[in-house]
């Protein structure tokens, strides 16, 4: 039987009871990343060597008496912003395209701890600034549903690859919806966990006060497992928040019955497709005959939310890009004449066109004399919208809205028009901006095939009601079980 289709939990019985090993996984996995690649381009970079040497590593660890962990010899991709040790890490783009981190991510270290095979590096938009990964300087991912149409970003290389079934289950990071608005792309489930839950560290800074990794999977119940595995405090990390981590896959198994719904009226709105609106709606539904009540909230400042984002983002990346001069890290370009020269030369050659403009726009935004009109403003808006998010805790447990306003769009669709892309965050951005957690899992598709996703949101630090209303809605659905023919 072929294993790539399956999930963590699945593989793992198979691999504990030595129906199966990491090996011969492995080598599956590889193979359908050889016959799919060409039509998704998902990888970056395929360590199938060093994988292969895990894999190994896994099935003496299966072998032996130790107790193994849910995700020992499970292959598993990473977004090419995470740092590995001696392996490329790009961010998708010429400025780091031949960087070779001298250490690994703690989640990557995480992982490997608990014996997982990580099989490659995903690609992404150039340093995770877009919605499409059609800002990546090494060409386009497909969405495995329809090659003619992204498959989201910036996260889109890791929801593609799961999708596809050419990896298990990935790790993405999320900015301002890079997790969540690929994985409603592509059918899957992702988590942005709370600001905070997962450490940073190794992670490359776009916005470091919005930036979090999460898990980009094909279950509820492989998210959990992917949380048991990287949350908690990094004293690497000094935003790493040093509170203790619940088992989450052991929490699953609870029922609706009186999990109070918030749903915000600012996102059911006119321009969202109606196939979306109508796929949420009956969501919602199916979860209130499941036992949960739900009710309006208000999140007044949500239409403020992605101008925002868009000055805290850029403020941010402007700063977090300005290490990349040509002296530190990759590329440099040459020859030139001064070191003024060399600077300017190596930022307008190494970055892309979005990173140039996200650049411009932070600078600005933090110049003296608009610092007050722009920054300054932004700070005390994001306070107003993380107040909304308070007051709504207040009479409800979760928030349920939809991922993104529409299905996966057309590759090229959006390009000439950075708003329109901009806009494809507008669900997903407030979530940053609060520092929540918040998932998105399928819960339908359009007349077209192509999946919808469902967004749920919890309060700080309560990844485990957020899965717990995720999990009780998916078994209650087929959703997750749907695989595109590619
Ligand atoms: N699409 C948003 C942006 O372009 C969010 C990206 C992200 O979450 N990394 O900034």
């Amino acid at each position: 039987m072929n294993p790539t289709p399956l999930t963590i939990h699945e593989l793992h019985e198979q691999l504990k009871n030595h129906k199966t090993t990491s090996r011969e996984l492995t080598r599956r996995v590889l193979d359908r990343i050889r016959s799919v690649e060409p039509k998704i381009h998902a990888y970056r970079t395929v360590t199938e060597e060093s994988a292969m040497a895990q894999a190994e590593a896994a099935d003496q660890w299966l072998q032996s008496p130790r107790p193994v962990h849910p995700l020992t010899g499970i292959p598993i991709a990473l977004k090419d912003n995470l740092c590995t040790k001696g392996i490329r890490t790009t961010c998708s783009s010429k400025i780091l395209e031949n960087f070779i981190p001298p250490y690994d991510a703690t989640v990557v270290q995480r992982l490997k701890e608990s014996g997982a095979v990580i099989i490659g590096k995903t690609n992404m938009d150039e340093f995770a600034m877009g919605s499409s990964t059609e800002n990546s300087a090494f060409g386009l991912t497909a969405n495995p549903w329809d090659v003619n149409r992204i498959p989201g970003g910036s996260s889109g290389g890791s929801a593609a690859a799961v999708a596809a079934d050419a990896c298990i289950a990935a790790l993405g990071s999320d900015t301002g919806g890079s997790i969540r608005q690929p994985a409603a792309m592509c059918g899957v489930v992702g988590l942005k966990p709370t600001y905070g839950r997962v450490s940073r560290y190794g992670l490359v800074a776009f916005a470091s006060s919005l930036d979090q990794i999460g898990s980009i999977t094909k279950d509820v119940t492989d998210c959990a497992l992917m949380m048991d595995a990287i949350a908690g405090h990094d004293s690497y990390d000094s935003t790493s928040a040093d509170i203790p981590t619940p088992d989450y896959a052991r929490a699953l198994n609870r029922n609706l019955n009186g999990l109070r719904i918030g749903i915000p009226r600012e996102y059911f709105i006119d321009g969202t497709d109606p196939e979306v609106l109508h796929a949420v709606r009956e969501a919602i539904h199916a979860m209130e005959k499941l036992g949960a009540k739900t009710r309006e909230v208000r999140l007044t400042h949500t239409e403020y939310a992605v101008a925002t984002y868009y000055i805290l983002a850029t403020a941010e990346a402007g700063s977090n890009l300005a290490r990349y001069d040509g002296v530190k890290y990759g590329y440099r370009a040459k020859p030139t004449k001064d070191l003024l020269e060399m600077y300017m030369k190596t930022r307008q050659t190494g970055f892309g066109p979005e990173v140039k403009r996200r650049i411009m726009l932070g600078t600005y935004a933090l110049s003296s004399g608009y610092y007050d009109a722009y920054y300054r403003k932004a700070q005390c808006v994001r306070t107003l919208i993380k107040g909304d998010f308070d007051e709504a805790f207040k009479q409800v447990d979760v928030i349920v809205t939809p991922t993104a306003p529409t299905a996966a769009f057309k590759i090229g669709e959006k390009t000439q028009d950075p708003l329109q892309m901009y806009l494809s965050d507008i669900f997903t951005i407030s979530v940053n901006i609060a520092g929540i957690p918040a998932l998105s899992m399928p819960c339908g598709f359009t007349k077209t095939g192509l999946p919808i996703g469902l967004q749920i949101m919890g309060r700080p630090f309560a990844e485990e009601a957020v899965l717990q209303a995720a999990y009780a809605y998916e078994q209650a659905t087929e959703w997750h079980k749907r695989k595109p023919n590619i």
